[in-house]
């Protein structure tokens, strides 16, 4: 049986404490039924319309939320796919090292920068440097391309997305000017990480990495996939508690989508429901948060990345890789790159936006503790 008041007394608590305990966090998340049967509840019709309107009663309050601090703005990043090397093999992504079907790609500096003056005409003015954890680009190489981008395009933010490097490595490039971090810890749970990465990887390194971007002074963004296999809602608790260990300026969530040169080729699609469900759990953890409606998202449900909006997402990423490599960049199958998921097709998505009664900006959009005042 649901209890649907204490739902929505937690939803108000977390509204104005903008925090969650663990038992709350697992009443609220089992409160809910997903779409794709992670908690399975067999409610009859009257126990669904409420589920219903209680979902509708959280999505409110995140939207209301964002709406406070941020308007009705959501911004826009560039996004740019510069290597799909990777040394790494965790279990669930595309360009895994084993995925011997992967078609390798790298972007030298030169082919960046032209990436960048596209997305600069365009008005984009945060650039995210995304790429698997590859060798080549050591501390000299990437220190040369953000020094380069940070002098060309000096009112522009810049984030990378490179993975667990050691903290001198984090620290020369923040000197360099890299302005934000994104590192998703895919799950804080060592039995659950243990299932989705290689006995060599730890999970304590990486977040070891977060605890250092946040000590260097990065934005730094962490997140997880919905619905990766094996995931139970005690995992997600747990994320919970620790994203409030680290306090995000971003946070990243998205479906977990399969891919099918990996060995979970044949695993469930993620929760739709369930992403949506926490988008807004997190806006109202973490207000002043950045948080993206991920490509997974708009990937699992056309309108998918319209629904993160709605749900208190305030941050798109188009991407901005040259077309001949947006189709090697494949972490899951059938990911949406071209229309308006693409930087060519920007007005299509600020149309879209607008139809939801949004407004894109290409601003820098940093996570300023003084929002909160306006
Ligand atoms: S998830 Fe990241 S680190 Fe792991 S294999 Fe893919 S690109 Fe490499």
């Amino acid at each position: 049986m649901i209890n649907i008041n204490k739902a929505k007394e937690i939803i108000n608590k977390i509204e104005t404490e903008e925090k969650i305990s663990k038992e709350d966090a697992l009443t609220l998340l089992s409160s809910f039924e997903y779409d794709n049967n992670i908690n399975i509840k067999n409610l009859n019709d009257e126990e669904k319309e409420e589920v219903k309107n209680l979902k509708e009663y959280l999505r409110i309050k995140a939207r209301e939320k964002a709406d406070k601090i941020f308007g009705k703005y959501v911004f826009m990043r560039g996004l740019i796919e510069f290597t799909n090397y990777c040394k790494n093999d965790c279990i669930y992504c595309g360009i895994r090292k084993s995925n011997k079907n992967a078609e390798r790609y790298r972007l030298i500096k030169e082919d960046i920068l032209s990436c960048c003056e596209l997305g600069y005409e365009i008005g984009f003015r945060t650039f995210v440097l995304q790429g698997g954890e590859d060798p080549y680009y050591n501390l000299e190489i990437m220190s040369d391309i953000v020094e380069s981008i940070k002098t060309k395009y000096s009112d522009c933010a810049l984030t990378l997305s490179i993975g667990e490097k050691d903290e001198e490595y984090y620290r020369v490039l923040k000197e360099k000017g890299a302005d934000r971090f994104l590192l998703r810890h895919e799950t804080s749970d060592n039995i659950h990480y243990s299932k989705l990465h290689p006995s060599n990887m730890s999970l304590e390194n990486r977040k070891e990495c977060l605890r250092n971007l946040k000590k260097l002074g990065y934005q730094t963004g962490t997140g997880i996939m919905v619905g990766s296999p094996y995931q139970t809602l005690e995992n997600i608790v747990d994320d919970f508690v620790f994203m409030q260990e680290i306090k995000p300026e971003m946070i990243g969530i998205g479906p977990f989508l399969p891919h099918k040169d990996t060995p979970f080729a044949n695993e469930k699609k993620g929760e739709l429901e369930l992403t949506l469900i926490l988008i807004s759990i997190l806006r109202l953890i973490f207000p002043l948060s950045l948080i993206p409606a991920t490509t997974a998202l708009g990937t699992i449900k056309e309108g998918g990345r319209e629904m993160g909006i709605l749900y208190g997402a305030n941050v798109v990423m188009p991407n901005l890789s040259p077309m001949d490599v947006r189709k090697k960049y494949l972490l899951y199958n059938d990911k949406i790159a071209t229309g308006s998921e693409s930087a060519e097709g920007v007005e299509s998505l600020r149309k879209n936006i607008n139809n939801i009664g949004y407004i894109l900006t290409g601003k820098r959009g940093d996570y300023e503790l003084n929002r909160y005042k306006s």
